[in-house]
């Protein structure tokens, strides 16, 4: 299911995002803000556990999260830019990285790095990469983390595509998908618009 965060806050600093100006300095900082709030809203879910805790005053039943069952994983590199947002809020997660990239020519995902810390039925996990565009790296990626035993997953986007959302809702309608925005369109070139560009070359100003 598709959840779009809409906040004041995440809708001025996304249109920082998207201004052709904008360098990669307040770039990078403007995605780790915006991560953190989307990250607030896709934590809604996560269990919680009771504990006793004593106040100044009297004794009294009190929550906590246990973070070290949350992995978060970015698909290199764009997700990179995500990872220390959600970390601030989640500060004991493991960090699993997923290295994806789609053939120019068989248009398929070519995984070329693969590295997660261990996974089981309680892990609570974040997948995470700025643009769901075409759909394939997420659902590469997804489907890896299935294999290994990954069943609790949410998938963390900046900008999302429709096309990018349907086809990743159709091969795991079981994973959730948190965006600031839905996007118009894909162009020929698998770019979302009005998009931003490349979130990867913007955020490593390798163009
Ligand atoms: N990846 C990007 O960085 N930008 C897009 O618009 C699509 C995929």
């Amino acid at each position: 299911m598709l959840h779009v965060v809409e906040h004041p806050l995440i809708k001025h600093k996304l249109t920082i995002m998207r201004k052709k100006e904008t360098g990669p300095k307040e770039f990078r900082e403007l995605l780790r803000e915006i991560t953190l709030l989307i990250t607030y809203e896709a934590t809604r879910h996560i269990e919680v556990y009771e504990i006793e805790v004593e106040t100044p005053l009297e004794k009294t039943k009190g929550y906590y999260i246990n973070d070290k069952d949350i992995v978060v994983i970015p698909i290199l590199r764009a997700g990179l830019g995500m990872v220390d947002g959600i970390l601030e809020l989640l500060p004991n997660a493991s960090v699993g990285h997923i290295g994806i990239y789609r053939d120019p020519v068989t248009l398929k995902a070519v995984d070329y790095y693969f590295k997660t810390p261990k996974l089981h039925d309680k892990s609570e996990i974040f997948i995470l990469d700025p643009m769901l565009a075409t759909g394939v790296s997420a659902i590469d990626a997804i489907g890896k983390v299935k294999e290994l035993g990954g069943k609790r997953i949410t998938f963390i986007s900046l900008i999302a595509s429709p096309e990018g959302v349907k086809a990743l809702e159709e091969a795991h309608p079981d994973v959730d998908i948190y965006t600031a925005s839905l996007d118009r369109e894909l162009n020929d070139h698998g770019y979302i618009l009005p998009g931003l560009g490349d979130a990867g070359d913007r955020l490593f100003r390798t163009k």
